[in-house]
C-alpha cells in the first residue's frame, strides 16, 4: 500500500525524503511540499509515515484490505518505545494498532568515523567487532608452547 501525501499538511521539512530507503520520497522544486514520485516502488515500510511530524503522509489501501477507503494516523512515542496506528473507515469504523518500536534510534548509529580505517586493512575483525557481539574479545587459536 504505497503512501502519498496531503499537500496541505505538508510544510516541507524534508524528513521522509531523508528515511526513504526506496529514494521515491522528494521535494517538489516549486511548492516546496512533499511527494511520492513513484508508488510503484515504495516498500510499503512506512517510514516516511512515522517520520512525519505534520501528519501528511497517508497511504493508499488496496481494496481487499480498506473496501471502504480510510484515513490514517500514526503517533510516535519515543519516550514510550510505542508506535500507534490508528485506522478510520469511511462507515466511521476505527481500528487501533499499538506496536513496539524496533527500529534504530534517530542519530544512534555510528558515524562514519569509527568504522575501520585505511590503517585497519589488515585486521581481521569487521567493523564494530567485537562491542557489536557483546563479547570483549573473539575467540581465537591458542599458540601452543
Ligand atoms: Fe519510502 Fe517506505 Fe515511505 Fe514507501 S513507505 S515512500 S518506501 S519511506
Ligand atoms: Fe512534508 Fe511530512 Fe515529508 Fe516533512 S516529513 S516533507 S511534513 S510529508
Amino acid at each position: 500500500m504505497p503512501t502519498f501525501v496531503y499537500m496541505s499538511a505538508c510544510d516541507g521539512c524534508g524528513l521522509c525524503v531523508d528515511i526513504c530507503p526506496s529514494d521515491i520520497m522528494h521535494l517538489d522544486r516549486d511548492i516546496r511540499r512533499a511527494y511520492n514520485i513513484e508508488p510503484d516502488y515504495c516498500w510499503e515500510c512506512y517510514s516516511c509515515v512515522k517520520a512525519c511530524p505534520q501528519h501528511a503522509i497517508d497511504m493508499r489501501g488496496y481494496a481487499d484490505f480498506s473496501p471502504l477507503g480510510h484515513g490514517l494516523t500514526v503517533l510516535r512515542e519515543e519516550d514510550k518505545g510505542r508506535v500507534s496506528w490508528k485506522v478510520t473507515y469511511r462507515n466511521g469504523q476505527t481500528k487501533e494498532f499499538t506496536f513496539p518500536i524496533r527500529s534504530t534510534r534517530p542519530n544512534s548509529i555510528r558515524p562514519p568515523d569509527t568504522f575501520p580505517q585505511e590503517g585497519d586493512m589488515g585486521d581481521q575483525l569487521l567493523a564494530h567487532e567485537p562491542g557489536y557481539l557483546k563479547v570483549e574479545k573473539l575467540p581465537g587459536l591458542q599458540k601452543v608452547e
